[in-house]
C-alpha cells in the first residue's frame, strides 16, 4: 500500500531537490515541483503541523488512493495536516496537498475527506495555479509561502504581504468547475461516492451562510456559488454518482478527528463534547475510551485512568494502549507494562503501540529492548520524530554515537528545526559508515547548510 511513509517525507523532498538541480531541466512541471518542494522545506519549519501518524496516515492513504487512479504523474504527491482549527485546504503546485485539522473534524466521513483532497489533486493536476499566474509574474516560494500563511496565521502573513496578497490564491471560476468535475471524476475511479464532495460544499456553504463574516476560510480560495453547486450537482446526475447511504466515520476517522480536535481547539470545548456522548450513550464502550483518550491528551490523567478501566470493564480493547500510557506518565511503569505489551500483541503494525511500549521498557531499564521497540515504531513510521528521537538517544547511550547522531537529526528535521538537524547530521556524516543512512545524510545536508546560511546559522 503506497502511504508514502517508507522514506521520510522530508528525505524525498530533498532528494527530490537535488535532482532536480543535477538535470536542469526547465520546463513547466519541474518548475512546479521545485516550487512545491521549497514551499514544503520553509512549511516545514514556519507552519504548525500535526505529526500524529493517526491522522497525517489517514489522510496519506485517502490522498494516495485517489492518485494511484491517476495513472503515472509528473510528481509524487504528498499530503500534510496543519495544525488551525479553521476548515481550510490548499494545493501547492507539485503534488503538495496541505489540510486543516479543522476541516478534518467537519468532515462527516472518509468520502468526504476524499472529497476535498480530490478537488485539491484536480487542481494540481491541472497546473491550476500556474496557469492563472502570468508566466513572468510567476510566483517564487518565499512569495507562495507568505500568501499561503496569510491563510493559515493572518497576523503573520498581513505583515509579510499585504492584506490582499491572499486573493491572489483565489482560484478562477472554470478553474473551481473544473476542480469539481475531475475531482468527482477521480473519486468514482478511487471507489469513493462522488456525491461527499457535494454534501461537504453544502455543509461550508450553509456554514458560509449562518455565521455573518466568518466564512470558512477554505471559501476564500475556493470560491462557492450556487451556480458552481448546481454545476456540480448536474455533473453528479448525469453521471448518475448517487450515493446510496452515508457511511458514518470510520474508526479510523473518528480517531484523526478526535486528536486534530484536541491539537487545535480549546481543551474545554473538546472534552465537553466528548463528555456529552458518553452523557448520551452511557453504555458505549467506545465513547467512553474516546473520552478517556481526550482525558489523557489534555493532562487529566487521573480521570483518564477511571474512565479508560470503566471502557476496558465494558469491553473496549482499544483501551489498553491509552491506560498504558496513562499510567506510564502516573510514573507507574511496572502496571503499564501488560496494557502496552497487549496493545502491541493486538495491533502490532500501530507506530504509536510500538513506540509507548518503548517507552515502558526503557523506563524498566531494558535498554536493548526498548531500543528494539524504537527501532520497530520508525519502521512503521519513520516520521515519528519521538521514536526517531528515543532511538537517538538510546543509539548514543548504546556507544553507536554514528546511529545516535542520525536518529536525533532525524527528529530535529521533523519538527522543522533544521539548524538543529543540521548540527547533528553533520556529526553522523563524521560517524557513520558507509551505506544507507551515511548515502541519505550527504543528501540532506546541503539544503540544510543552505538554510542555515539563510538564516545565519
Ligand atoms: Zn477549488
Amino acid at each position: 500500500m503506497g502511504d508514502g511513509s517508507f522514506r521520510t517525507v522530508a528525505v524525498a523532498i530533498f532528494a527530490a531537490a537535488l535532482a532536480w538541480q543535477s538535470t536542469c531541466a526547465a520546463q513547466s512541471t519541474a518548475d512546479e515541483r521545485k516550487l512545491g518542494e521549497s514551499f514544503a522545506f520553509e512549511a516545514g519549519a514556519q507552519l504548525p503541523m500535526v505529526r500524529d501518524p493517526e491522522v497525517v496516515r489517514l489522510v496519506q492513504r485517502t490522498g494516495q488512493r485517489i492518485v494511484d487512479g491517476l495513472g503515472p504523474q509528473p510528481f509524487e504527491y504528498r499530503f500534510f495536516v496543519v495544525n488551525d482549527p479553521k476548515v481550510n485546504a490548499f494545493a501547492v503546485p507539485g503534488g503538495f496537498v496541505y489540510v486543516h485539522s479543522g476541516l478534518i473534524a467537519l468532515t462527516a466521513d472518509e468520502d468526504e475527506l476524499a472529497g476535498v483532497l480530490g478537488h485539491e489533486i484536480a487542481h494540481v493536476h491541472a497546473h491550476h495555479l500556474s496557469r492563472q499566474e502570468e508566466k513572468s509574474q510567476f510566483w517564487n516560494y518565499a512569495q507562495l509561502l507568505g500568501m499561503l500563511a496569510s491563510i493559515v496565521q493572518p497576523a503573520v502573513g498581513a505583515a509579510a504581504m499585504g492584506a490582499s496578497a491572499s486573493a491572489k490564491l483565489k482560484y478562477k471560476r472554470e478553474f473551481e468547475q473544473e476542480a469539481d468535475y475531475l475531482g468527482a471524476r477521480y473519486l468514482a475511479d478511487a471507489g469513493y461516492a462522488p456525491r461527499a464532495m457535494l454534501d461537504f460544499f453544502h455543509k461550508l456553504w450553509s456554514q458560509e451562510r449562518s455565521t455573518s463574516g466568518q466564512a470558512p476560510p477554505y471559501l476564500q480560495t475556493h470560491p462557492l456559488t450556487e451556480e458552481r453547486l448546481n454545476h456540480l450537482e448536474a455533473v453528479l446526475r448525469t453521471s448518475q454518482w448517487n450515493r446510496p447511504a452515508k457511511p458514518g466515520p470510520s474508526l479510523e476517522l473518528r480517531r484523526a478527528q478526535l486528536l486534530a480536535r484536541v491539537r487545535s481547539q480549546p481543551a474545554q470545548d473538546v472534552l465537553r463534547d466528548y463528555q456529552q456522548a458518553v452523557a448520551a450513550s452511557p453504555d458505549d464502550a467506545g465513547a467512553r475510551y474516546e473520552l478517556g483518550w481526550i482525558l489523557f491528551e489534555t493532562g487529566a490523567l487521573e480521570s483518564a485512568r477511571v474512565t479508560l478501566e470503566q471502557a476496558r470493564g465494558m469491553g473496549s480493547k482499544d483501551a489498553d494502549r491509552e491506560l498504558g500510557r496513562v499510567l506510564l506518565r502516573l510514573r507507574q511503569p511496572r502496571e503499564a507494562r501488560p496494557f502496552l505489551a497487549r496493545a502491541v500483541e493486538l495491533a502490532p503494525s500501530d507506530p504509536v503501540a510500538q513506540f509507548e511500549y518503548g517507552r515502558v521498557l526503557e523506563e524498566l531499564g531494558e535498554a536493548d529492548a526498548a531500543l528494539a521497540a524504537y527501532r520497530r515504531a520508525v519502521g512503521l513510521y519513520p516520521d515519528m520524530e519521538d521514536a526517531q528521537r528515543q532511538l537517538g538517544i538510546l543509539a548514543g547511550r548504546a556507544g553507536d554515537t554514528g546511529q545516535g547522531y542520525y536518529h536525533l537529526g532525524k527528529a530535529h528535521l521533523l519538527r522543522g528545526e533544521y539548524i538543529q538537524a543540521l548540527t547533528q547530521l553533520e556529526k553522523a556524516d563524521a560517524q557513520l559508515p558507509p551505506g544507507d543512512e551515511q548515502a541519505e545524510v550527504k543528501l540532506l545536508l546541503p539544503p540544510l547548510r543552505n538554510y542555515a546560511q539563510r538564516h545565519g546559522g
